[in-house]
């Protein structure tokens, strides 16, 4: 398994490719520039299998359909998040002025606790709302691996001054976080990866910040 990512839209969005070794990719959070993520998928020679979304931020979902057209993919978040994404309350002019395309296989029915199984990646979905209510993380416990979304990132955790967002709810999220193993990879949605255990000794908001 490898994580190849790709930085798109005008907030940096981390898409991140996790490709499995026999060459099928989990896309998470295409936001935009969608022919370079079809052009990182060629050159990791991988096949996209499904596309996974932390939340329904508009720079997080905003080339999703040009994603999931590739193969009628199938396209996973929670349904607290489904309820609004693809409406004008996930507007944000002027960056993004459209209202996203509702994918044609979506399945808005993430929940804590879920197992997904898809491109023979066992994938945990950890609920972890406060950025936006259905913020989600992705675990791949083979992998010690954590795609964190806007929940975290290195050095800083996700603003909750946005529709929805609760700053109260967001640090139960991180208290969560905080319960994984040090040596865990920590892929955000915007900016470097990190790992559990660095956060815990470094990041404010892990250390018991009050956020
Ligand atoms: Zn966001
Ligand atoms: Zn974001």
């Amino acid at each position: 398994m490898t994580i190849e990512t790709v930085v798109v839209g005008p907030f940096e969005v981390n898409c991140h490719l996790v490709v499995s070794d026999d060459g099928r990719a989990l896309v998470i959070d295409p936001g935009g520039d969608p022919d370079d993520i079809l052009a990182a998928l060629r050159m990791a020679e991988a096949v996209p299998a499904a596309v996974l979304l932390t939340h329904g931020h508009c720079d997080h979902v905003f080339a999703l359909q040009e994603i999931a057209d590739q193969g009628a993919l199938p396209v996973f978040m929670h349904p607290a998040d489904a309820s609004w994404a693809f409406t004008r309350a996930n507007l944000m002019p002027p960056w993004f002025s459209q209202i996203p395309p509702r994918p044609a296989d979506l399945h808005p029915d993430l929940a804590d606790g879920a197992v997904l199984d898809l491109a023979g990646l066992e994938c945990r979905v950890i609920a972890t709302p406060g950025h936006s209510p259905g913020s989600v993380c992705f675990h791949l416990p083979a992998h010690a691996a954590l795609l964190t979304g806007d929940t975290l990132f290195a050095g800083s955790v996700g603003r909750t001054d946005l529709p929805g967002g609760s700053s109260r709810a967001l640090a139960e999220s991180i208290l969560k976080l905080s319960a994984f193993p040090e040596e865990t990879r920590v892929f955000p949605g915007h900016g470097p990866v990190t790992t559990i255990g660095f956060e815990k000794k470094t990041n404010y908001f892990m250390r018991g910040g009050a956020g």
